[in-house]
């Protein structure tokens, strides 16, 4: 879409060969076996440093009907617009989406904008699980609000099917009527290739790497939705596919192959997205993380705007942060609200990599003027709240 494989070619003397899919890796033999798909050609290419960025894979349920017409994913632009394809097509009434995370919300909101009567099932007790259960509950309450009837804790047990076609959602409390379903279940790393050519994995079947995204297996190097990325809150190994951490991976591996020297140092596991009017923003560790890391932390959620009072276009925004007890040190955040919300995050995920304490983020020196914050912006007001918990 971006960039033709001409002008990679013309450009930048890259051979980009589409239609082309490697078969296996040959780490010893530095070669990996290659088809071409449209004339099932198959050779060995050989190589002196290999970057794997297979990306991930949508998760597909082995349930009964899961092969029928009329069940979708969108993993790929091919994909969405088979999606946008059959809407104008066969004008569905009804459609179930199967999985509350971002690409699940942002295809509710894709259906109820084409005037179907859409519903949502998800197997956890909210939507959103990157959020906490009470973050969670406002975007729950806001898919209600555009008319999305959400179905939480419950299982997928299969799709009724007729003719071929799918006409339900069956879950383990009941059946959903559906001319069209969506899948958004969640992604696992694309390293079968890797695995099988014994290149080290790591968090979540991803590839483990290091800090220039060199692999365990000497000149392989891997980036994107297929490698692992350190958490720099928890100091521990993460997986997160996100074309935002994507990218800066790719560029320090592209540099180190290059024969130049890059680091990654690791992500924060910021996300945004939205659904209608409503923006969703997440960073650093959640309540069950630092549950599990048997952290002690204090939280504060504050409800404020996002503009100041008396200016047009002002809305709610909620504003939760998390630290830990004692020493105060940022542990994480999450903003639910209107226009001007999601990308406040921005503000915590730098506080979090530069390692501030709650108090530290009170005395930023953010903008401000009526038409983008109050006088103290929520995040700050969120800090001044939470600092007195510490
Ligand atoms: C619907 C949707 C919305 C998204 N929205 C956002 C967003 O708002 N913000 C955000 O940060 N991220 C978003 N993402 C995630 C983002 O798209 C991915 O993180 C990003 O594309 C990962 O880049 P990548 O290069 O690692 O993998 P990909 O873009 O998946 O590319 C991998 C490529 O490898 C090819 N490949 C795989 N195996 C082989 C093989 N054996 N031989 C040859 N080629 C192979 C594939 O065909 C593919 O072209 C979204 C993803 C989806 C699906």
């Amino acid at each position: 879409m971006i960039r033709s494989p001409e002008k990679f070619r013309e450009k930048q003397n890259i051979d980009v060969r589409t239609g082309h899919e490697v078969l296996e890796i040959d780490t010893a033999g530095q070669r990996v076996r290659v088809r071409r798909l449209e004339t099932a050609e198959e050779w060995w290419e050989g190589f002196d440093q290999l970057l794997i960025a297979t990306g991930a894979m949508p998760f597909r349920p082995d349930v009964p009907g899961a092969t029928a017409r009329g069940i979708y994913g969108v993993h790929s632009l091919q994909s969405g617009a088979i999606v946008r394809q059959v809407l104008d097509e066969t004008k569905p009434k009804r459609g179930v989406i199967v999985g509350g995370g971002y690409i699940g919300l942002e295809m509710a909101e894709a259906l109820v904008r084409q005037g179907i009567e859409v519903a949502l099932v998800d197997r956890n007790t909210q939507v959103m699980g990157t959020l906490d259960p009470d973050m969670g509950a406002l975007v729950s309450a806001a898919l209600a609000k555009i008319g999305v009837a959400v179905h939480l804790d419950e299982e997928l047990q299969g799709f009724e099917v007729a003719d071929g076609t799918v006409r339900g959602v069956m879950t383990d409390k009941r059946t959903l009527p559906a001319d069209i379903v969506i899948l958004g279940m969640g992604v696992r790393p694309n390293t079968g290739l890797a695995q099988l050519a014994g290149i080290p994995l790591g968090e979540k079947g991803s590839v483990r790497v290091n800090d220039r995204m060199q692999t365990g297996s000497d000149g392989i190097w891997a980036a994107g939705d297929c490698a692992e990325s350190f958490h720099l809150v928890s100091r521990r190994p993460f997986y997160v596919a996100l074309g935002t951490v994507a990218n800066k991976q790719g560029r320090v591996a592209g540099i180190n192959l290059g024969g130049e020297h890059a680091t990654f140092p690791g992500v924060v596991g910021t996300a945004v997205t939205k659904v209608c009017e409503l923006e969703v923003a997440r960073t650093g560790l959640q309540e069950k993380e630092l549950a599990q890391l048997g952290l002690a932390y204090v939280t504060v959620t504050i409800k404020s705007q996002t503009r100041a009072g008396y200016y047009p276009g002002v809305g709610p925004i909620t504003v939760k942060l998390l630290a830990e007890k004692g020493s105060g040190r940022l542990l994480g955040g999450q903003i639910v609200g209107t226009e001007g919300s999601a990308k406040r995050i921005d503000i915590v995920a730098v506080a979090l990599h530069a390692g501030f304490s709650v108090a530290q983020l009170i005395d930023l020196d953010l903008g401000y003027a009526p038409p983008f914050s109050p006088v103290w912006d929520p995040v700050h007001i969120a800090a001044r709240e939470l600092v007195k918990l510490v």
